[in-house]
């Protein structure tokens, strides 16, 4: 295995989006935009759903997201009326859409006050039916009881809790404040009222991780038993994140010891009865992302692996992306820009970025998808006669069958480099610098 990682340790997307966001080309015109939209739409599937809340009170040094630093609430009214704003030109410009599902991330979600939460979907949920799906992300400082009951009144049956480690050392190293009392707490809170699922966010490859810190670490949270686990490797990129540069760099895990993390990791969760889900995810088979792994209905898009019906989703709040099967689009970054954008002053741009897909594109992502989600995957539309394919299978990654990729298991912590062969952005361009590692 450590011959296997240190060959395929390189840079290289994590694809959540086709193509993945240094190779977009510019947001499609407004006009487009919606037209991509009422052409991909079905009544039966809806729209999805992307809510951004951009606050922390707190930033954590690992952070790769789009958020700010804020000491109080006091924006917080006028940013869910803009939201709301947004909300409302889609309606205009659309209709009647149907909301399919709803999810919060951030930033903090729960920075929003219960109250909040309770404005925003009695607005969204006027357009749903009992079909509806929610799920929201939750930071363990700032949760509070009242928000649980608020999203179960709603309808919010999927919560996702950010632990990201159990040990104090390298919490503090990135200054991460919740502590073990902390998550129980609101773990158990969340169990006796019955949510759906409940999912917790673990990290590989901070700093101060060693293996015994690890395994301490999973004993702690297999006690609890949520329903999924997100296994995430942290992407160090500190020329992209300038918070990363307060990582002491020496006290990050070699790609080895990485790796063996990873395996911990995925072994005791496959040993203790979770499914592995693509990638990253692990779940019950009683799950609702379990479920899909096993009916090949996963998809993968920015929140990670999902269970999505709709092909549309609409981000709302600022750097939020949407998508449809023909194209991307991405909201403004700054919060100001952003209000800019949807009171519709200043001539600033509804889109900072995005991408129409062109054919190539099209057939690309559909390999891509297909072995990040299901690892397996019809290439017989390609004409490749990659030595590196048949230098995989000899590795072990992966079998051919009459043109269909299988990858195996121990393929399939490498799945970004086979997806990589398909990706024709890569060809001679440089990726240095541009995407984290791939293991
Ligand atoms: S990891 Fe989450 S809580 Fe920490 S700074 Fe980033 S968005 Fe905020």
């Amino acid at each position: 295995m450590n011959d296997l990682v240190k060959k395929y340790d390189i840079q290289g997307p994590r694809y959540t989006s086709y193509p993945p966001v240094p190779f977009w080309t510019g947001a499609p015109g407004v006009e487009q935009w919606i037209s991509d939209i009422r052409r991909s739409y079905n009544r039966d599937t809806g729209v999805d759903l992307y809510i951004h809340i951009p606050y922390c009170y707190s930033i954590c040094h690992y952070c790769g997201c789009n958020r700010v630093e804020v000491k109080d609430n006091s924006g917080e009214d006028h940013y869910v009326s803009m939201l709301l704003k947004e909300w409302g030109n889609y309606c205009e410009e659309l209709g009647d859409i149907k909301v399919n599902s709803v999810h919060f991330g951030g930033g903090t979600p729960t920075f929003l006050s219960p109250k909040s939460f309770d404005i925003i979907l009695t607005t969204l949920k006027a357009n749903s039916d009992d079909a509806f799906i929610g799920s929201v992300e939750l930071h363990p400082n700032v949760t509070r009881r009242e928000h649980l009951t608020t999203f179960k009144k709603h309808g919010l049956e999927r919560i996702s809790i950010g632990v990201q480690d159990l040990n104090d050392d390298v919490l503090e190293s990135v200054n991460r404040n919740a502590t073990i009392a902390e998550i129980t707490d609101l773990y158990k809170m969340a169990r006796n009222l019955n949510f759906e699922s409940i999912n917790f966010d673990l990290i590989y490859g901070l700093p101060h991780q060693t293996t015994e810190s690890m395994k301490k670490t999973f004993d702690q949270v297999l006690e609890l038993r949520p329903d999924m686990i997100a296994y995430y490797s942290f992407a160090f990129v500190p020329w992209k994140m300038t918070n990363q540069k307060k990582i002491e760099e020496s006290a990050l895990p070699g790609p080895e010891l990485k790796k063996e993390l990873f395996h911990y990791g995925s072994e005791k969760l496959k040993e203790t009865g979770y499914l592995t889900i693509g990638l990253d995810h692990f779940a019950l088979d009683s799950n609702f992302l379990g479920k899909a792994m096993l009916n090949k209905t996963l998809k993968r898009n920015f929140m990670g692996y999902v269970d999505q019906k709709s092909n549309i989703t609409l981000g709302l709040g600022p750097s939020a992306i949407s998508n449809t099967p023909y194209s991307f689009s991405q909201n403004q970054k700054t919060i100001e820009l952003y209000y800019q954008s949807i009171e519709r002053t200043c001539d600033t741009p509804r889109f900072i970025n995005g991408h129409g897909l062109s054919t190539q594109d099209q057939k690309a992502s559909k390999v891509i998808h297909d072995v990040m989600c299901n690892g397996i995957a019809d290439i017989s539309s390609f004409n490749i006669e990659s030595d590196e394919l048949e230098e995989m299978k000899r590795d072990g990654l992966l079998n051919i069958d009459n043109k269909t990729i299988i990858m195996t298991p121990v393929g399939m912590p490498f799945v970004r480099n086979v997806a990589m062969l398909f990706d024709h952005y890569l060809d001679g361009a440089g990726t240095k610098n541009m995407f984290s590692k791939t293991v």
